[in-house]
Order: structure tokens, then sequence, then C-alpha cells
């Protein structure tokens, strides 16, 4: 049977001891909620949580790692669960003792590498809120090396782990995110080479391609990213959300074709959005006098969707065809 397209998503699983945050991150990342309301959230009793989004481009599963948790119990078709994935997170509390955390690592990351060799091991050290910049560093540079005696002493010298520092009160959660969801996506190099062909083309700053549900951001084009930028681009998404949210006509449906938004700032810069496909949304930084152009702007970005819906097209047909490709 042809793939579905939720089945052609990347797949991420979320693991993690209990109370490390992966409920917060889900819902600050997905679901819009803001991090002060996560203090509220209550602690789940299932092991296994499932939960995923239609509305995304990302598919999730969250497990929580409490101690007699064990993988190879039958009521667990840990085979398929790590076999169809792309991606695991690992969430660790930096505010807490993590040796706990660091034993259920280690654990987790040797059964799942038996089952699916070519799964990626993300770690995102978490609610670094609460440290300071030296504390930060020393945290992660502790647990990385930790994490890394631990596997060396499992025979698994060879395998990689990511790391990252997050905290839902910043833009960290997002950024570390969408690094994860990056590194499945097989056309990423495509990607960036239209974003950096529109961009040159267009006398365009900084362009990011992003999830509109979850403001990560699957590609940019190849200029550093700064922090500021990236969270420029995020709260004009918020706020066009958040107008059309008020003032569409259909409440099921924020986005479509036509979305396109236009923020002029008193410092010379220019915001411009625009949709790309249901997911996706455009969202650049450019100077006013760039801007003079706009036509040749809005010409510009239309080949560029074009190419994109192309890419897009491309690989469900692919995907279509090879019922068993889904780590490609
Ligand atoms: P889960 O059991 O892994 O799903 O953990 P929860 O999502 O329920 O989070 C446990 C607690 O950690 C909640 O009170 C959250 O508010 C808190 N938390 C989650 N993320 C962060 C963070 O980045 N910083 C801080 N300071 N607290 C966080």
């Amino acid at each position: 049977p042809a793939m579905s397209e939720s089945e052609s998503k990347p797949r991420i699983l979320l693991m993690g001891l209990r109370r490390s945050g992966k409920s917060s991150i889900q819902k600050v990342v997905f679901h819009k909620v803001s991090p002060n309301e996560t203090l509220f959230l209550e602690s789940t009793n299932k092991i296994v949580k499932e939960d995923v989004s239609n509305s995304s481009f990302v598919q999730f599963q969250i497990w929580d790692l409490p101690g007699h948790l064990n993988f190879f119990d039958s009521a667990f078709d840990s085979e398929h669960i790590f076999g169809g994935c792309g991606a695991l997170i690992f969430v660790i509390d930096a505010q807490d003792d993590y040796v706990d955390a660091l034993a259920k690592l280690r654990q987790t990351v040797s059964k799942a590498n038996k089952i699916n060799p070519k799964l990626k091991f993300e770690v995102f050290i978490h609610k670094v809120d609460g440290l300071s910049d030296d504390h930060k560093i020393e945290t992660q540079r502790d647990i990385h090396q930790r994490a890394y005696d631990d596997l060396a002493d499992a025979g698994l010298e060879n395998l990689h782990l990511s790391f990252y520092l997050t905290s839902i009160y910043d833009h960290s959660i997002f950024e570390a995110f969408s690094k994860v969801v990056q590194k499945l996506i097989p056309q990423l190099p495509t990607l960036e080479n239209l974003l950096n062909i529109f961009i040159s083309n267009s006398g365009i700053e900084k362009a990011f391609l992003f999830e509109v549900v979850s403001k990560i951001y699957i590609a940019t084009d190849s200029s550093p990213v700064d922090m500021q930028s990236y969270e420029l681009c995020c709260d004009m998404i918020d706020v066009v959300i958040d107008v059309s949210c008020i003032y569409g006509t259909r409440d099921d449906l924020t986005f479509d074709d036509s979305s396109y938004a236009i923020i002029k700032m008193n410092n010379g810069t220019i915001l411009y959005l625009r949709e790309v496909t249901k997911y996706l949304a455009l969202v650049c930084i450019l100077r006013e006098d760039s801007f003079e152009r706009q036509g040749l702007i809005d010409y510009n970005f239309l080949c560029f969707r074009e190419a994109i819906q192309e890419v897009f097209e491309v690989r469900q047909k692919m995907q279509g065809s090879q019922p068993n490709s889904e780590n490609a």
C-alpha cells in the first residue's frame, strides 16, 4: 500500500526520566503552551505516552523512563518503535542530580543502537535557565565526559551523541529541535541551496523555512544564524497566527496558500512572511531599500515555492513506491 503522508514524516522519540521535562517540551514547542503553565502539568502515570500531531511536519512519541521500564518487555514493540524512528532525544534535568539519568541513557543507547544502528542520539541538557553561564559549560562538559565514559565501558566507543543546552523559558529549545529535525531531512542540502538562490536574487539578508505550528526551522540559507534574528522571525509567526485567529473567517485553518504578511520596523528592517506548503512558511529579514523591488521578491518567491513543493512531492512519490524506506 502507498505510504500515508504522516508515515513519511521524520519520527522522533522523546525519552528521559520522569519529571525531566518531556511533556513540557512537547507542550511548549508543539502546542503553544506558555512555559509558566507547565508548572502545573500533571505528571503522567502511563509509561508510554503517544502523541502524533497531524498538523505537524514531525511525528512524536514520548516515553517516560522510570526505573522499572524494560525495553524487552513484550508490552513494547521495541523493534518497531526504535526501528521506525530517526532520532532519539534523551532529556536530562540539569538542575537535578543526573547520575540516574546517565545510567538510563547508557542503557537506552546501547539497546536502541542494537535495534537501529542508524538512530541518531540527541541529548538535551535541560532546564539550564537556572544555571549561570559557567555552570552551564561545566555541566555540559561533565555530562559529555561521563556519557562517553559509560559508552566506552559498554564497548560503544564509536557511537556519536550530540549535546544541546536547552530551556523552555527561551528559544534554545526551539533551536535544538530545529537542529535535530534538520538532520532527519534528506533534502536539506537542496532546501539550503534553494534558499541561497532565493535570497541572493532578492536582496534578502536572512531567510528561514519554518514549520508553522512549532516554529522550528527546517532549513535556512548558509549565512550564520544569530539568535536575535531567529527570535524575531518566531515572533512574527506568532503575530500572524494571532491576527488570523482573531480576524480569520475559517477557524480550522489559520494558514493557507495566500498567507502573506509584511512588518516594517522603525529601524529600517522588514519582515516578510509567505506560506509555502500546508506546514511550512518562509520568513525573511531584509532592509527597507531592498524592499523597493517588492515585485521581484514576490516573483522570486513564487519560483522558490514551486521548487520546494516539487522537492516534497518527489519525496512523497519515492517513499510511496518503496514502503520500507521510512529511514532512507
Ligand atoms: P516529564 O515527566 O518528563 O514529562 O516532565 P514535565 O514536563 O512534567 O516537567 C516536570 C517539571 O519541570 C514541571 O514542573 C516543569 O514546569 C519543569 N520544567 C520543564 N522544562 C523546564 C525548563 O526548561 N526549565 C525549568 N526551570 N523547569 C522546567
